[in-house]
């Protein structure tokens, strides 16, 4: 499934002036990484961003992908998918709150759901439980439309 390539320069150029704003670079392979995040919405293995960066005749080292995901994620432009070992482009400007990541057991297809209510819900039962969640993002196991059930 490819995204629309226009859509994809817009999410890169805010992207961009984002970093700027912060101060921080938006370099050449930080935004290749990004953008082959954004062609696909399925997930990525640090292994197959490897592959396809090579495939455009950029040559880097897993730890540069490995410190470029790190980067993005830590500018909440990407996320981990810790269930498959993946990652994908984040899908909003801005978070707010908790978020919930559904990934297709099949296709590897990702739906970024934001949903405060929810959120708040689920957190409220947790604490109320006396645990507290560790991180800002829920990861649910689905099967998506396209997909056969
Ligand atoms: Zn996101
Ligand atoms: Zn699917």
């Amino acid at each position: 499934m490819q995204a629309d390539a226009a859509e994809i320069e817009v999410r890169l150029a805010r992207a961009r002036s984002f970093c700027e704003a912060r101060g921080v670079r938006f370099t050449p392979v930080r935004a290749l990484v990004l953008r082959l995040l954004l062609q696909q919405n399925r997930f990525f293995t640090a292994y197959e961003l490897l592959e396809r960066m090579r495939e455009v005749r950029c040559s880097p080292t897993p730890a540069t992908v490995y410190r470029t995901l790190d980067f993005l994620i830590g500018q909440g432009l990407a996320h981990r998918l810790d269930s498959v070992n993946g990652y994908v482009a984040c899908r909003h400007v801005s978070h707010e709150g908790r978020y919930a990541l559904a990934v297709c057991t099949r296709c590897g297809r990702v739906l970024e759901v934001q949903e405060a209510g929810m959120s708040a819900q689920l957190e409220s039962r947790i604490t109320g439980a006396g645990f507290r969640l560790d991180g800002e993002c829920v990861e649910l196991r689905v099967v998506c439309g396209t997909c056969p059930s």
